[in-house]
């Protein structure tokens, strides 16, 4: 120990370090046979660097910050730590102090620590390095399940991992892979969206992004990602954070495995546990989860880090478990590797340890788990190079990576209502600007950005153009008035807000050709977020209300993590614009959309609800949606939602035709090809996101789904071009599982569809 060398970090960043799997393999065997059981225990251990087990916070000033060293000394040297997370204070960090942060840890723990094994930190970089002062902030994930865009997401991921390596990380908590299924779940907004083959397609991408595509993370741009939060976290029945969950078997594997099943298969380095309770088993304690599905059945080889106090939480707050210690027994036999303990750790280290002495924990599973960490951190290079230097990284917050993050948000923003055509609207219109969210770089982020809940906006963030700032710029200020109406309250809690000039809003659009109405909601993300409303405030409705009552076209511009109801007064408003949670580079796009400069082509990645009652993903059954023939059914509760997965308008038009199906038939082997064809026929050019479904006519034991996403494409069409697209579906397009669970391919009809284009085709028994 204690050659820590500093040479080592002058690393080339564009170097290519893989090691063979071989290696990793034979390196990890050598490093475990030296190790005592006190080391391994502690590389099963992670402590945020906030507080280091005194359960206070010892950093509360931003800058300057100094690292308690004594406390850092007494976790790797005393304790054996191996892994740290999160950042001082909930605070963005220049990247130089990042640096200066982490090389002191790693440098206190090549002292202290005989073997001289790394430290692996890891940070929740969500969208774009988000602790990291002056990194650039992309639109969070549901707005990329927006864009439909594979590419742009893999590329917003590749800098992300470089900005993260910028800063010495080089483990990221990210992506979420559950599935944004929820409105009433307060991170819904984390995820793609509600389908499972979107938030596989663009999970794979972003991990494709921050590991590399050969998920070489020795590569020094390249960082670890986690696929969290395994398994079904966003579907918990009361809507609310961290509650139960009943989920069937079926279901789990139909809707919720397959993005976690598509990340294993690319090769995603580590994984995060559910914080919640499936059919009353909390998934910390779960090991037909942790070990049979996902360690054997998935074959996933790489680290399972647990959430935040989870395994403590088993006895605390689950009551599963009657003391810590218990605690710990079930979670590290149910298959947990790393604890985030992430405060008292002392506490986990000693029960371990003395569950491995009685033989409550078999040292094998110790083992095991201590294995799949050290081969992460070989894989990370972390031994030739415990912490990359941010000089190595000269494209950090570059022109090119904001002109990234504009690209990902101008193709995320998706304009749902366009009645008359009224968009784009011309440069030399008057506008009102008005609305809690119309001069907030808070609310184009979320939460998530330089702290946990987006409250802090930290002064160089707020140099990035607000929607008033970016129309401001776009048609001239003297076309532009700005009255908020309504605002969010001042240290109040998310969603809290008052009348602010409400009536000179009123007042001010008489004055104006267009009103330009931005409302939504304020950041939040986990428990804090939770919601008993899903209305859009009432403030914010009566706004809207009062000013679509002026008879001035409001253009409608949603900026927010979940769809919260506009049916109150959506009839009154010609134009609806979604914006999602769109980064720092949001207000840009949406100004150039409304302004015309760039033609929209998001699609809504879920059902928006007409109604609270009437939270029904695009993926139902026949029952939720009555037949609309005349004189027979006529519920109000019939599936209607206000807008569904899938729409997006642009400001020139698409024709599809001439679908075709190589085979009428397939065998359980085959494959079968689809093809079809879409023209530009508007007058300006356009991208068009192609969406291809299946319905299973009929389904002997389980009722099928109304229909399923199987493929997508983005394209490009300048006016009067066309297009043939050619998608082949496999019988693996085509199963379903039954109530035990079973995966079934069943023979019959099935019908593809593609936009109003149907035709129907069989599978055949073998
Ligand atoms: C969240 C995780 C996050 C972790 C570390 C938890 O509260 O649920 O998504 O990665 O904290 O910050």
């Amino acid at each position: 120990a204690g050659c820590f060398v500093f040479a080592a970090l002058n690393i080339n960043a564009q170097e290519n370090q893989q090691k063979t799997d071989a290696e990793i393999s034979s390196r990890t065997e050598e490093i475990l046979s030296k190790m005592t059981l006190e080391e391994k225990v502690g590389q099963m251990t992670q402590v945020t660097l906030d507080v280091i087990g005194e359960g206070e916070d010892r950093y509360s000033s931003y800058e300057p910050f100094n690292l308690d060293e004594a406390l850092v000394k007494k976790a790797v040297g005393k304790y054996k730590v191996g892994s740290f997370l999160n950042t001082a204070n909930n605070r963005a960090l220049p990247r130089e102090k990042w640096y200066s942060i982490i090389s002191k840890i790693q440098e206190i723990n090549s002292e202290e620590t005989r073997l001289d094994i790394p430290i692996i930190y890891g940070v929740d970089e969500i969208h774009g390095a988000t602790y990291t002062a002056g990194a650039t902030m992309f639109p969070q994930q549901i707005a990329q399940g927006a864009s439909r865009n594979p590419q742009l997401v893999q590329r917003g991921a590749e800098i992300t991992a470089y900005e993260t390596r910028a800063s010495g990380i080089p483990w990221n908590f990210s992506p979420v892979l559950d599935l944004g299924l929820d409105p009433r779940f307060s991170r819904m907004w984390e995820s793609f969206g509600e389908d499972p083959y979107l938030v596989s397609t663009l999970g794979v991408a972003m991990i494709d992004g921050y590991e590399g595509v050969d998920n070489n993370i020795g590569n020094p741009e390249h960082i670890a990602s986690t696929m969290k939060h395994f398994l079904g976290y966003h579907a918990v029945t009361s809507g609310k954070d961290r509650t139960p969950s009943y989920i069937p078997e079926s279901a789990l594997r139909e809707y919720h495995l397959p993005s976690f099943k598509a990340a294993v298969e690319a090769g995603a380095h580590t994984i995060m546990v559910n914080s919640g309770i499936i059919n009353g088993v909390p998934v910390h304690a779960n090991y037909d989860l942790l070990t049979k599905l996902l360690k054997e059945e998935l074959g996933f080889e790489g680290l399972v880090v647990t959430d935040w106090a989870d395994i403590e939480n088993l006895h605390r707050r689950d009551r599963i478990a009657k003391n810590d210690k218990e605690a710990i027994k079930m979670a590290i036999n149910a298959g947990v590797d790393m604890s985030m303990v992430p405060y008292q750790y002392e506490r986990f280290v000693d029960n371990l340890l003395e569950l491995v002495k009685e033989g409550e924990v078999e040292t094998s599973r110790i083992d095991d788990a201590v294995r799949r960490i050290i081969k992460v951190k070989l894989a990370l290079n972390l031994f030739e190079t415990p912490v990359t230097n941010p000089d190595d990284y000269p494209k950090f917050g570059s022109k090119e990576f904001e002109q990234a993050s504009y690209n990902m948000a101008a193709e995320a923003i998706t304009l749902l209502k366009n009645e008359g055509n009224i968009l784009p609207l011309k440069k030399n219109a008057k506008v009102l600007v008005t609305g809690p969210n119309a001069n907030s770089m808070r609310t184009l982020n979320g939460a998530w950005t330089y702290s946990w809940q987006g409250e802090k906006v930290p002064e160089f963030a707020q140099s990035y153009n607000t929607v008033l700032e970016a129309v401001q710029n776009e048609i001239g200020k003297k076309n532009v008035t700005y009255v908020p109406g309504v605002q969010y309250v001042e240290g109040g809690n998310y969603y809290e807000d008052e009348k602010a000039d409400f009536d000179k809003a009123v007042s001010a659009a008489k004055k104006a050709d267009y009103i330009l109405l931005v409302v939504g909601e304020n950041t939040y993300t986990e428990k804090p977020g939770d919601l008993n409303d899903l209305y859009l405030s009432d403030n914010q409705t009566e706004l809207a209300q009062k000013l679509a009552a002026t008879g001035k076209p409001v253009i409608l511009i949603l900026n927010e993590g979940r769809p919260r109801i506009i049916s109150k007064f959506e009839k009154q408003v010609p134009a609806i614009i979604q914006a999602y949670l769109p980064g720092n580079y949001g207000g840009d796009a949406l100004a150039d959309i409304i302004f015309g400069d760039v033609n929209p082509s998001g699609k809504i990645p879920y059902n928006y609800p007409r109604y609270p009652n009437a939270l029904i993903p695009y993926i139902h059954k026949p029952s939720e949606e009555q037949t609309k023939a005349e004189g027979v059914y006529n519920y109000e509760a019939d599936y209607n939602p206000q807008f569904s997965f899938g729409d997006g308008l642009s400001y020139t038009t698409f024709k599809y035709e001439n679908m075709e199906l190589d085979k009428s038939s397939i065998m359980p082997n085959q494959s079968l090809k689809v093809k079809v064809k879409v023209t530009n026929t508007g007058d300006r050019a356009g991208k068009e996101v192609v969406e291809l479904y299946t319905s299973d006519q009929y389904a002997t034991q389980i009722t099928p789904d109304v229909k399923r996403l199987r493929r997508f494409e983005k394209i490009n069409l300048e006016p009067g071009e066309s297009r043939i697209l050619e998608f082949s579906l496999n019988p693996e397009d085509l199963f379903y599982y039954n109530a035990k669970g079973e995966k079934v391919l069943e023979a019959g009809e099935f019908e593809v569809q593609i936009k109003d284009l149907k035709q129907k085709f069989e599978l055949k028994e073998k």
